[in-house]
């Protein structure tokens, strides 16, 4: 029998379809396995040390780049309790060597169940396990935040990336590739990457001066932690320890996520509800007392885990509004300063560490550095339309979710009844299991799209010339 040669050049489908996807998978192994290095190495300036600026920096040095992190606090750290780790976001850690740093802190929950916020009756269904891992190659993971950075900092550091800790970037020159610090040093690079979050001083520079102010969509979220001892002792709470497993609560404008962190250590809670109140009105004391309130006649088994809450801490939701814009000349924001979003797809820190990847793919398409500004414009392009139905989805969630109850609700409702039952199903509310948005999200390729786009944009560049 003769071998059969795998056709990657097979033409995509010009009609929605997945039936390809399988050859995608094979060419980034064969990538990944080659530690394919890129061909113009630059010196980069990365400022900020969030989980969106770590991850960058890192998938940057391992494609060969030099990078510097200069970060304004004096000591690292993250604050919040937990964080999910989507299956899209795992898979590229994992590429970028995460898998070892990230697995003593990691906890993989089964599932995601949707509860009725008047008696917890379970509503909608995702299985993620084993479904994530068989259909996205990657686990869907929770974990505290603090564990997350910290993994992110000893592999940054293991691979030799410098973070210069209480160096505050005051200002940028896009032409010159330079950022001035607050004691009024200069420092150039080939590359500016700003990952400074939700509040960037970057942004204002990419916008040419026009701040694009951050949007609150008018809800605040309560976080707080459970000890898992006191709810073990409590016969009817203690069984939502049992499985690790997400369960959200969704009802009239609000929803409570929870989900164990810290290896099955401690339970985490957020609890989001409508809230237009200016934040520096907010009294910390009474932030335990105020959520308990916001929650008084949900589920029982519900509120009395909130009664176990000692502390908590509010906090305000907010977004930035899509942009089509991330580059100027050598300057470029990415995570929460380019998309900052609404926490209800899970996915914010997900597409930072998609845009820190999607960033060094682009680059590495660069055979000569005057090609710096054309893998900018691809990577701006690609991350753009990702990120914005990023922020599309989380919006939509908070819609879908906070139905009153009603005729809406119970049309939703009735639209999960097959995942809950078990039954296969083609659409679903539920925007974890509808199929299509499923391999959407996690599905993603964020370097096929890079390749993709770029593939697009060659004989566009190549016209130019002529
Ligand atoms: C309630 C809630 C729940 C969430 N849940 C999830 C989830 O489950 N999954 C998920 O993927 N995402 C989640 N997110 C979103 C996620 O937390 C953010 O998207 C992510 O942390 C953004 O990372 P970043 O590095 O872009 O920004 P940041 O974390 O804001 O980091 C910015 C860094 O830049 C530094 N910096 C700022 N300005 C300067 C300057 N001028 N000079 C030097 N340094 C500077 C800051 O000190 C900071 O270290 C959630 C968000 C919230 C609010």
């Amino acid at each position: 029998m003769g071998s059969y040669e795998v056709p990657f050049t097979l033409p995509p489908p010009s009609y929605p379809s997945n039936c390809l996807k399988f050859l995608e998978a094979l060419e980034r192994s064969s990538v990944y396995e080659s530690g394919a290095k890129c061909m113009v190495p630059l010196n980069i300036i990365l400022v900020g040390a969030g989980l969106g600026g770590l991850a960058t920096a890192i998938a940057l040095t391992q494609n060969g780049h030099r990078v510097t992190i200069y970060e304004q606090t004096p000591v690292l750290g993250e604050v919040g309790a937990g964080i999910q780790i989507p299956s899209n976001s795992t898979r590229l850690l994992f590429r970028l060597g995460l898998k070892p740093y990230l697995a003593p802190y990691v906890t993989e929950p089964e599932r995601i169940s949707f509860r009725r916020w008047q008696d917890g009756r379970v509503i909608g269904n995702t299985e993620l396990v084993p479904d994530f891992i068989e259909n996205y190659q990657a686990p869907y993971y929770v974990i505290h935040r603090a564990h997350f950075h910290s993994a992110l900092c000893e592999r940054a550091r293991d691979m030799g990336i410098e973070i210069k800790l209480g160096a505050k970037a005051f200002d940028y020159d896009p032409v010159a590739g330079s950022i001035t610090l607050a004691d009024g040093t200069v420092h150039t690079a080939d590359l500016v990457v700003a990952a400074d979050g939700i509040r960037s001083v970057a942004r204002k520079v990419v916008l040419d001066g026009h701040e694009m102010p951050f949007h609150k969509p008018g809800f605040a979220a309560y976080r707080a932690t459970v000890d898992v001892d006191r709810m073990r002792s409590d016969p009817e709470v203690s069984w939502i320890l049992e499985k690790p497993s997400l369960n959200i609560w969704i009802g009239d404008g609000r929803h409570v996520m929870t989900y164990t962190i810290g290896a099955g250590t401690a339970f985490n809670m957020v609890l989001s509800h409508p809230d237009t109140s200016d934040p520096s009105t907010w009294d910390p004391e009474r932030a335990v007392e105020d959520m308990r309130k916001e929650f008084q006649d949900w589920d029982p088994v519900l509120t009395k885990l909130i009664n176990m809450v000692e502390k908590t801490m509010k906090w305000p939701l907010m977004t930035v509004s899509p942009l089509n814009r991330w580059v100027s000349g050598k300057l470029l924001i990415l995570g929460d300063a380019a998309h900052a979003m609404l926490p209800y797809m899970s996915q914010g820190a997900a597409m930072a560490v998609e845009d820190g990847v999607g960033l060094a793919r682009a680059l590495s398409k660069m055979t000569s550095p005057d090609q710096l500004s054309d893998c900018l414009k691809i990577f701006e392009r690609v991350r753009c339309i990702r990120s914005n139905q990023m922020q599309e989805a989380s919006l939509l969630n908070g819609r879908l979710w906070h139905f009153p109850d009603g005729p809406l609700q119970q049309a939703r409702d009735a639209a999960m009844e097959r995942e809950v039952k078990g039954v296969p199903f083609v659409h679903s509310p539920n925007q974890w299991s509808d199929p299509a948005t499923q391999m959407w999200c996690y599905g993603y390729d964020t370097e096929g799209e890079i390749d993709k786009a770029w593939e697009m944009a060659e004989p566009k560049k190549l016209m130019s010339f002529l």
